[in-house]
């Protein structure tokens, strides 16, 4: 590629406080429009805001979780525009003085870290929602006024992957902490992406556009994609880019000219009045920091050293909280050598019942004994095979009973006694003269054939290990 791509990324994460952010009105997602406003949200004359305790400090939270430089004096701004949804006509927001700035996240990119700077992580409110009917727009005020975090990160990004990356190490981080729960379709976690290409090597920046309107994590990465390919086109024709906003079109799976971009200028910001700046002491940040919690990156980093995982089990067992917490229960009860195959049981079978059941892995009625007690039944008994073992992991967590019940009443238990199965294997032999030919050759492969055969024979209750020594052995001897 003779281009290089430069990407920041902006997120916008709502704040799960259970009042808005300058007003006791809820925040409650999914509400009767228009049912959770007050003067304070809805802009009228001579109402004062206060600002949210809550959601000061779960910002701060965020901000140290992402290792941010917590600033010791803040203050709001109102920045300045017209829209329908946002009925002050200015949004208050921070500009000059935010709350924090200079942190980093760190992702993984072809197991080795990355290290993304964050510029910085100030606070602001949420503006409504509209609502385009055929004949008219509605406007919906619940969520005016919730707290919202803007997440901007440096132009450290290089390519769609790693924003993508980006995106789900920094979801993942901030749902460990609780404070929002992120979820992209409720618009709880938005993100817009700045992109210009330069040529490889070259130190000055492009031209960049701001991609807005993308869904999820994927659009992000399908819009940076397509970005990338159109502005190399343009640049590659000799013409010149124009700064602009672009709307990523998911059905067309392209982007759209939007407008040309504002610059702060156009805001006119200016200090909000309405709140004095404030001053966060030192013990207070401090407060806070005690009380974050042990994050994925580390997390990670000790699942891979005290349970011998390999870095993407471990990444995939801690990238939700929860799951990394039934997980590292499990780890704890496992026997060393079941660590393995538990991770595998885990991001395997369990997230596929998991996922048909519409319900996360430690949602299941399937407590972390009865899987260690499957897993030992599996491996180290041999009493069912692995297929067998799924259908049990489903009965088990539909009427909660043991792996060995289940196992006893559905009669799963494979046939591992070489008297039961020498009746079936002769048949076997008998049956298919090429393979013992085969075999007898020196095609070691044609063994396979006969096991299947025999597992056939035993509707899949043979045991597989014990039938190919069996084969092999009499076929050796005769
Ligand atoms: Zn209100």
């Amino acid at each position: 590629m003779k281009y290089e791509a430069v990407i920041g990324l902006e997120v916008h994460l709502h704040l799960n406080t259970k009042t808005k952010a300058f007003c006791g009105c809820s925040t409650e997602f999914g509400k009767e429009p228009n049912s959770q406003v007050c003067p304070v949200c809805l802009g009228f004359p001579g109402s004062l805001p206060v600002y949210n305790q809550t959601a000061l400090d779960y910002a701060i939270k965020v901000a140290l979780a992402l290792n941010c430089k917590v600033q010791e004096y803040t203050k709001f701004d109102r920045k300045n525009y017209f829209y329908p949804d946002l009925p002050k006509n200015y949004q208050v927001s921070q500009y000059d003085l935010p709350l924090s700035v200079s942190g980093f996240l760190d992702i993984e990119i072809e197991d080795k870290f990355k290290r993304i700077g964050i510029t910085r992580v100030h606070m602001e409110e949420d503006a409504g929602k509209l609502i385009h009917q055929d004949d008219c727009s509605l406007v919906d005020f619940n969520r005016t006024g919730v707290p919202l975090l803007e997440i901007v990160s440096e132009p450290d990004i290089s390519s769609p992957e790693e924003a993508y990356e980006y995106l789900s190490a920094l979801k993942s981080t901030i749902q460990y902490l609780e404070v929002s729960d992120c979820d992209m379709e409720k618009g709880s976690l938005r993100c817009d992406a700045n992109i210009s290409l330069r040529p490889a090597g070259a130190k000055a920046l492009g031209v960049k556009t701001e991609l807005k309107n993308m869904n999820s994590f994927k659009g992000v990465k399908d819009a940076l994609s397509y970005e990338i390919r159109r502005q190399a086109e343009i640049l590659d024709s000799g013409e010149t880019l124009t700064q602009e906003t672009r709307l990523w079109d998911v059905k067309a799976q392209e982007t759209v000219s939007m407008r040309t971009k504002e610059g702060a200028k156009d805001y006119r910001y200016f200090p909000e009045p309405d709140l004095p700046p404030f001053v966060i002491k030192e013990d207070k940040i401090a407060e806070i920091r005690k009380t974050i919690p042990e994050l994925p990156k580390e997390k990670m980093q000790r699942f891979i050293k005290e349970y011998g995982l390999s870095e993407y089990d471990a990444k995939v067992l801690v990238s939700s909280k929860k799951t990394s917490q039934f997980s590292e229960e499990a780890m704890k009860k496992s026997a060393d050598t079941n660590k393995k195959p538990l991770a595998n049981w885990i991001i395997g079978p369990l997230a596929a019942l998991a996922a048909s059941n519409n319900c996360q892995i430690y949602e299941l009625k399937i407590t972390t004994d009865s899987l260690i007690e499957l897993i030992e039944l599996i491996e180290n008994k041999q009493v069912i095979s692995n297929l067998a073992g799924k259908a049990v992991l489903e009965e088990m967590h539909k009427t909660q009973k043991s792996a060995k019940e289940i196992i006893a009443e559905k009669n799963l238990a494979q046939i591992s006694d070489s008297g039961s199965l020498a009746g079936i294997i002769e048949e076997v032999i008998k049956e298919n003269p090429k393979s013992v030919a085969d075999f007898k050759a020196g095609k070691a492969n044609a063994v396979m054939f006969l096991v299947g055969q025999t597992m056939r024979k035993s509707a899949g209750k043979a045991n597989p290990k014990v039938v190919q020594d069996l084969i092999k052995k009499r076929l050796e001897s005769a």
